[in-house]
Formats: structure tokens, C-alpha cells, sequence
């Protein structure tokens, strides 16, 4: 495993290539944002979409995906203050925290849209988790694929012009160049990142005895169908410049509500709060890839100067795994599966090309931190 000089992230992590100064593409991400990206010239681009999209309107000017968290907070505020009518779409997940449920009404409430909460039958959801869970060691395949394809066939089916998304994950997290300085999430976007483990739907048509018709709600518009109305589909983090820190302010000036007390995976009481098995899928990072949410926290705060990569390693050794046992339990009891169900799989996806066995332990040889115990 090889090290960005600059944050923490290893090549491992999907997306991240050092280049030959050993740093990372995300790092060379928030390079661009601060030397390569006119904004000036983007906020003008984003103006023109926005009266295309009022033009093109037949009421809803553009569909805002929410789920309650500080950026979709922050997408709707931006929105608003463009003047355009918004409708948020939450595909709402089988694992909502209380918290999460209330900044969702109150975000509703205080910023004054109309919204849709989409549920798909909890039964669905738990056979796809498992599936995908047991097959790719993923519990979020589900989540990625639903929260793509709702908005989206919305948009289609109610003729709505344009969809708000948040940050451009290649240009915050790691990415090839040109899909850095992309601006559109569109179908082949989503082919290609939507974190879906490279599957589609109809890969999963069989499993734990899902039926083609079990999948409605996770299917996306055809081609055919996405042409003939042609939505605009975007994201704001390539129009203004992305800052997680200050949208959690801007969100939480608005109402948005944070605490420790819900700080389950990564250094940051205010992300991550919205759902009981987020965590899950932050946690087999630690087996596929030797790294854990906080990694990918600190790393965005050494970009935006809040604390240097010795302070970060140190945060690192100091929280450790943070396993989330709580996050875990409740999967286990919504999948109807022992908690050990959960813990043989994830063994199954350890990657032995970084993961040696050494005695009666599991080592990292050449882990960030030379003498971690957890
Ligand atoms: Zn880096």
C-alpha cells in the first residue's frame, strides 16, 4: 500500500492513483478546483442552466435528491436562492435515524419545499441487502441503485428539466482528470461510478428469490425515454466550489441539526447521521481497502487546511477502527440473520493482496501508522 504525500489515502481506495510526486488524484482534484476550474465562468454556465430550466418548465423547475443531510440542505438553499421551484425526492432508507427523519421534516419545513419520500417495500430491500451483501460484500448497492434511478425516472415521467445532485465524487474524492472536470451526471455517468459494483438491476433478478417486477424502483429511465425529454442533470460541486465543512454551516444556520452523540463512522458529527447502516458500508473499506471513513474525512480537511496530515494520523491512532457495532446489530436484525452471518462474510472479502496473516493476527504490512494495535 502506497500513501498520498499530502492527505492519507491509500492507492487502494478506489479511484485514488498517485502520480509520480506520490500525490493522489484527489488531491490533485481540490488542485484543480483551486487552479484549473474558472468559477467565475461556471457560475454563469449554472445561470444559463437555470433559465433553460425555468424556460422548459411546467411547474417544478428542477428535482433537489435529499436525504436530510447538510448538502442536500445546501443544494436546496442554492437552488433557492437561483430562484428555481423545488421538488425534493428522498428515496427513504429502511435504516432512517431519528435525526435524521427531523432534519428532514425540517428541512421541508423551514426551507418551504414540496417533497416526496419514497419507500420501497422493506422486504425488497432486505433480500437485495442481503444478496448484495453476501455476493459483493456491498450493503449499499441497493441504496446507490435507488437513489440514482428514482430522481431521475421523476424527472422523466413528471417532465421535470433539471436534477440538482451535490458534490462531483471524482473531484472531492479521486478520479480520472476528465471525470473531474465533468459537470453532468447522466446515464453514462452512472454506468461508470454509480457505485453500484459495476452491476445493473437485472443482475440481481433471482437472487434470495427477487422477481424482475421486485426491481421497479430501481431501474432508470430507458435511453429512449431519457431522450425524448432530456433532463438536465447535474452537479452543483462542479458549478461552486464544493466545501463539506461549509455546507454543514450553511445548512445548520437554516435549522440542520448535528451532534456528537451521532457521530457513528468518521470525524464529523454532521455527515453520515441520516442512516443506522450507513457505517456499514464506510467499515468493509477496512477489508477491501485498508481504510476507514475518517481517512476519507481527515483527508478532505488537510485539502481545506483545517489540520495537518501529522495531526491527522494522530486522530487516526488515537479513534481507531470504530467499529459500528450498533450499526451492525440493527442490519443483522433487520436482515434476520445472527450477528455472525455479518462477520463470516465480511472475512470473505479481506483483500489478501494487502491483509497477511502474521501468528494468530490479521497485519496491514506498510499500514499509515507503523505501531496501531486495533
Ligand atoms: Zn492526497
Amino acid at each position: 500500500m502506497k500513501y498520498c504525500r499530502r492527505c492519507i489515502l491509500p492507492d487502494t481506495r478506489p479511484g485514488i492513483v498517485l502520480d509520480g510526486d506520490g500525490i493522489c488524484s484527489g488531491c490533485r482534484g481540490h488542485d484543480d478546483k483551486n487552479t484549473r476550474i474558472d468559477w467565475a465562468s461556471r457560475a454563469r454556465d449554472f445561470a444559463r442552466i437555470v433559465a433553460d430550466a425555468r424556460g422548459r418548465s411546467t411547474g417544478y423547475d428542477c428535482i433537489v435528491p435529499v436525504s436530510g443531510g447538510k448538502d442536500s440542505w445546501y443544494q436546496v438553499i442554492r437552488c433557492q436562492e437561483h430562484g428555481l421551484k423545488v421538488l425534493g425526492v428522498t428515496w427513504r432508507t429502511p435504516g432512517r435515524t431519528e435525526i435524521g427523519q427531523r432534519n428532514l421534516e425540517t428541512m421541508v419545513r423551514r426551507l418551504g419545499i414540496d417533497h416526496v419520500d419514497t419507500t420501497i417495500d422493506p422486504e425488497t430491500e432486505r433480500r437485495f441487502m442481503i444478496a448484495a451483501y453476501e455476493r459483493k460484500g456491498a450493503t449499499a448497492i441497493p441504496m446507490h441503485m435507488a437513489l440514482f434511478a428514482i430522481p431521475i425516472r421523476m424527472a422523466v415521467d413528471f417532465a421535470i428539466p433539471l436534477v440538482v445532485w451535490g458534490e462531483n465524487p471524482q473531484l472531492e474524492f479521486g478520479g480520472p482528470e476528465a471525470d473531474r472536470l465533468a459537470t453532468d451526471l447522466d446515464l453514462a455517468w452512472i454506468k461508470k461510478h454509480g457505485v453500484t459494483n459495476q452491476t445493473e438491476w437485472p443482475d440481481w433478478v433471482g437472487a434470495e428469490g427477487l422477481a424482475e417486477r421486485d426491481f421497479a424502483a430501481y431501474r432508470l429511465p430507458d435511453e429512449a425515454a431519457f431522450r425524448r425529454f432530456q433532463p438536465k442533470s447535474i452537479f452543483l460541486g462542479s458549478f461552486f466550489k464544493w466545501n463539506s465543512e461549509d455546507n454543514a454551516r450553511a445548512a445548520a444556520s437554516r435549522g440542520f441539526e448535528s451532534g456528537e452523540e451521532h457521530l457513528k463512522t468518521g470525524v464529523w458529527s454532521f455527515a453520515d447521521i441520516d442512516c443506522h447502516f450507513i457505517a456499514l458500508h464506510h467499515f468493509l473499506k477496512w477489508y477491501k481497502f485498508g481504510m476507514l471513513r475518517s481517512f476519507d474525512n481527515l483527508s478532505q480537511q488537510i485539502r481545506y487546511g483545517t489540520v495537518t496530515r501529522a495531526q491527522a494520523i494522530d486522530t487516526i491512532r488515537r479513534i481507531g477502527l470504530q467499529t459500528p457495532e450498533d450499526g451492525i446489530r440493527r442490519f443483522c436484525v433487520f436482515a434476520g440473520k445472527p450477528e455472525t452471518w455479518f462477520w463470516e462474510a465480511a472475512e470473505r472479502f479481506r483483500n489478501l493482496d494487502i491483509w497477511k496473516r502474521r501468528g494468530d493476527r490479521w497485519t496491514l504490512p506498510g499500514f499509515l501508522i507503523e505501531d496501531w494495535s486495533w
